[in-house]
């Protein structure tokens, strides 16, 4: 007879271990934020809640392969690896900065091998997280993070305001902003920026923890949005960010 309940060793409970692994990689420079320029360690994982950029919208996501299905063999792209494994990879990269992100980290932040490697992480250093800003961090997480960069998305990636924006989420990383949590904005246009200011009123978001970012997936486009948007960032007193990696590496979409 079976109980139904795994057992050490058996299927399940190994793939309790693992996470949807895209890429580890660095050292390389963190490309955006707060610590631009900062050397840092990658751990890329797949899944995300969102889909930023299909159909018609203009704002497309730039690591489709960890989440869209359509267009990827994600178990190609994102294979189930166990914890131990990511963590001994993310050791062997000299960097300060652990940066976790994806597609969307937090979709897996109840799993144990999400606190796992947290935890690992630690171990190397700071820890960073990157994320949609859609799923509020358990006390647990919380407390296994040294920072998160939130970057709640606009009308722009054409996804609908209560998929993309969640109150709950917004108001508790609003709450460990500018010290634990800044938020991070990527903008096309004047337009952008008024939504911005609405979100950054409607959730309390203190100023000093805004960072606006360029669109663009070339480092003209970048730089030209960036220099189109630059008074009017400084007008509403955000701090802004580039794209780094998209300068120094323009022909590069991955492990940089
Ligand atoms: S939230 Fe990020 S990873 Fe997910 S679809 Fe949007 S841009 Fe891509």
């Amino acid at each position: 007879m079976t109980t139904g309940i795994p057992v050490a060793g058996s299927g399940l409970a190994r793939h309790r271990q693992t996470l949807p692994l895209s890429e580890v990689f660095g050292p390389t420079f963190q490309g955006e934020g707060p610590f631009t320029g900062y050397r840092a360690r990658f751990v890329r994982l797949g899944g995300c809640n969102l889909s930023c950029g299909t159909g018609d919208a203009p704002m497309v996501c730039d690591t489709e392969y960890t989440w869209n299905a359509a267009k990827f063999d994600l178990a190609v792209e994102c294979p189930e690896i166990r914890t131990s494994t990511i963590l001994e990879r993310a050791g062997r990269i000299s960097a300060p900065i652990s940066v976790l992100t994806g597609g969307e980290p937090m979709t897996h932040q109840r799993k144990p091998a999400f606190t796992a490697l947290l935890t690992g992480l630690r171990e190397l250093g700071q820890v960073h997280v990157e994320t949609n800003g859609t799923i509020p961090p358990t006390p647990a997480v919380g407390e296994l993070v040294d920072h998160f960069t939130v970057s709640p998305k606009l009308a722009n990636t054409g996804d609908p305001a209560g998929r993309r924006l969640k109150p709950r989420a917004l108001a508790a990383f609003a709450a460990a902003a500018p010290g634990r949590a800044v938020f991070k904005f990527v903008a096309a246009s004047p337009t952008d920026l008024t939504e911005v200011d609405r979100l950054v009123s409607e959730y309390s978001i203190p100023r000093r923890a805004v960072w606006i970012m360029p669109e663009g997936r070339t480092a003209a486009r970048v730089l030209a949005c960036h220099r189109s948007l630059a008074d009017a960032i400084l007008t509403r007193g955000y701090n802004t960010t580039t794209r780094l990696h998209m300068l120094l590496w323009p022909e590069e979409d991955r492990g940089r």
